[in-house]
């Protein structure tokens, strides 16, 4: 049987890439998912920490901050630098991280250079290791600010907060958690992540497996061995198991399994696009030497420029990210300026998107043995309909003889039964389970965050953004004084390098709180004016190819269905994220801060 395929020309990759995703197509979208504690029960809550145990907290502070991952950390160590010191930090995990805390499966590492990824290495004066550092680097690197700053000091771990109301006769927001807590802030900021509930597929039977399961966001290092070092795992040398879901997370963490198990299946449903990863040792000589002052903010600025088809003459980061962008460069910077349309950019997007899959698929052929796996290797879409994977072994793990590529064809896992899970007419045996199903995303701010946010005259978060999300710059939300967002939409929305969003933002809002306690004033609070004009604004960005309607299902788009309201607001500057940090820079100098009023 002849496998491997040549789908060549426009018309035929786009009816293959058709036909793939309809394949996919479900009508239970978003709702196929189930939440951990359905099915694998409280016992999953935190197995990094041991339960701490404390007294309520009854207090006020200058300002708390919903969540220790980069946002808390970077906003946190902007304001103490800005003399507000009075900072606490309030984490569901046993310790500052985030996603950085609870990501600990074998082989997690960051999938952005760090140079750019991890945050504020230059005041902390860390060289990142290898140019993608491995996940217990990085969360050092959380824990390195924490220390450095002082912001265990005031630190909530494994508390959730239950409520957020504004006080405004005492111009201060009430907060209240699940440990009892109930203290009081003159400022508050939001960064709970957008991956951060963790989610499984709601597969007939997934209760009733007798064998050990777990999600890869709660890694169960006593029952696999090894650690979250590196260590080799080694209790699965007599264990079958299977890996569920083949996103960025399961191409990280299979080649360590591949090595470790006596089977490994790994269970797929929709191939993930592999890039060449190419990490390699920094060496100290080479950092010592681009290290000068200002550097990091130099590389960030680098890479941003070098996305979205950005006007950098060099590229500094150099890999699977920028790489595109260069390509679409290289067919626009031919063209005289009156055919510089946006038709002529989505031409040239498309155009570098099949040249880049093509090589991609194409790679899968030179790295895997077995033809007929590397035929169902092979992602049919456009390379940003989900998200792109880079791994140098990732692919390779399918040419060991105890691995074997379950290929559900599109539809997933039919059943699991008590021993092991049934794809096709075929039952799969064995020991352990392992979810990579990531994480919550269609959900809303509020139903993810687990509380609502009651602002000025009882108006709640979930009211205000009904029909989606609406601020000023992805931060300020008219009728909730004092509140800050840190996160990425309505901003720069830059998804290859998230932590630059939140450092732009976190040192945005260091600046407002200075700014209002020099004046005295009690309330930031952004005009109905500023918050409307912004989201028009918006709206009137290009379209882009990053999980359009017509790409194969997935968190990207929510998973096939129409774009809902909140979808269509989750945008970023038209101008791109180059132009906003730009924009942003100039409106936080000007100390006017356009938009907010401060009372
Ligand atoms: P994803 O949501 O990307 O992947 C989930 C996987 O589970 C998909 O392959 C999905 O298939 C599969 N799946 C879902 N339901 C079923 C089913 N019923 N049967 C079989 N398979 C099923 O989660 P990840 O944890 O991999 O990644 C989440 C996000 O986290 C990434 O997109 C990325 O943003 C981030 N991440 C970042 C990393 C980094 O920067 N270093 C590393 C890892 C993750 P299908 O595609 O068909 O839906």
């Amino acid at each position: 049987m002849a496998v491997r395929e040549d789908v060549r020309g426009r018309e035929a990759l786009l009816a293959r890439y058709a036909a793939e995703r309809a394949k996919r197509l479900r009508a239970d979208g978003n709702a196929q998912y189930v939440r951990l504690d359905a099915v694998l029960g409280a016992a999953e809550r935190d197995p990094y920490t041991a339960p701490i145990a404390r007294q309520p907290v009854r207090d006020h502070v200058a300002f708390a901050f919903i969540g220790a991952g980069f946002a808390g950390l970077v906003t946190g160590a902007r304001l103490v630098e800005a003399g507000i010191t009075d900072v606490r930090l309030i984490d569901k995990g046993g310790d500052v991280g985030g996603t950085w805390y609870w990501n600990r499966y074998p082989g997690a590492q960051c999938d952005t250079a760090s140079m750019v990824y991890m945050p504020l290495l230059e005041e902390t004066g860390h060289m990142p290791t290898e140019k993608y550092a491995h996940a217990p680097e990085i969360l050092e690197q959380c824990r390195r600010i924490a220390r450095q700053y002082g912001l265990y000091d005031k630190a909530l771990f494994q508390t959730e907060v239950r409520g957020l109301a504004w006080d405004d006769a005492a111009k201060r927001w009430d907060i209240t958690t699940d440990r009892g807590d109930r203290f009081t802030a003159s400022f508050v900021g939001l960064g709970t992540g957008p991956l951060h509930v963790a989610k499984l597929p709601g597969i007939p039977g997934i209760a009733d497996f007798k064998g050990r399961s777990f999600h890869t966001s709660r890694w169960d290092y006593d029952y696999t061995g090894g650690d979250a070092e590196g260590a080799a795992m080694d209790r699965l040398a007599d264990k079958r198991v299977a890996i569920i879901g083949t996103g960025a997370t399961a191409v990280q963490a299979v080649p360590h399994l591949a090595r470790a198990a006596a089977k490994l299946h790994v269970v797929q449903r929709t191939p993930s696009s592999v890039d060449a990863r190419n990490n390699a040792p920094l060496d100290p000589s080479w950092f010592a030497s681009i290290a000068t002052p200002g550097w990091q903010k130099r590389w960030l600025r680098n890479f941003t420029d070098n996305q979205a088809g950005g006007t950098a003459r060099e590229d500094l980061v150099q890999d699977g990210w920028t790489d595109i962008a260069r390509r679409i460069r290289a067919k626009l910077v031919g063209l005289p300026r009156e055919q510089l349309t946006q038709a002529a950019l989505l031409d040239a997007l498309e155009a570098s998107d099949f040249e880049k899959m093509d090589e991609i698929r194409a790679r899968v052929d030179t790295l895997v043995e077995d033809e007929i796996t590397a035929a169902k290797l092979k992602a049919w879409y456009r390379q940003l309909c989900k998200r792109p994977c880079f791994h140098d072994t990732y692919l390779q793990a399918f040419n060991l003889p105890s691995v074997e590529l379950v290929d559900t064809d599109g539809k997933g896992v039919e059943r699991i039964t008590e021993r092991g899970f049934v794809v096709g007419t075929r039952e799969y045996e064995v020991d352990c389970i392992i979810f990579a199903s990531g994480f919550e995303v269609g959900s809303g701010f509020v139903e993810r965050a687990g509380f609502d946010v009651v602002g000025r005259d009882g108006m709640t978060l979930s009211q205000a953004w009904a029909e989606g999300m609406r601020s000023l710059h992805g931060t300020h939300v008219h009728g909730f004084p004092n509140l800050f967002f840190v996160q990425p939409a309505q901003g720069a929305n830059l998804i290859s390098n998230v932590p630059h969003n939140l450092t732009e933002a976190g040192e945005t809002v260091a600046a407002i709180v200075r700014h209002a306690l020099d004046r005295g004033a009690a309330e930031v609070e952004v005009t109905a004016e500023a918050e409307r004009e912004w989201v028009e604004l918006l709206l009137k960005a290009p379209p882009t190819l990053r999980g359009a309607p017509d790409c194969t299902p997935g968190y990207y788009n929510n998973e096939g269905g129409e774009a809902t309201p909140a979808m269509r607001l989750a945008v970023g500057y038209p101008a791109g994220p180059s132009a906003y940090f730009t924009y942003l820079d100039a409106w936080r100098r000007s100390g006017m801060f356009a938009g907010l009023e401060m009372r």
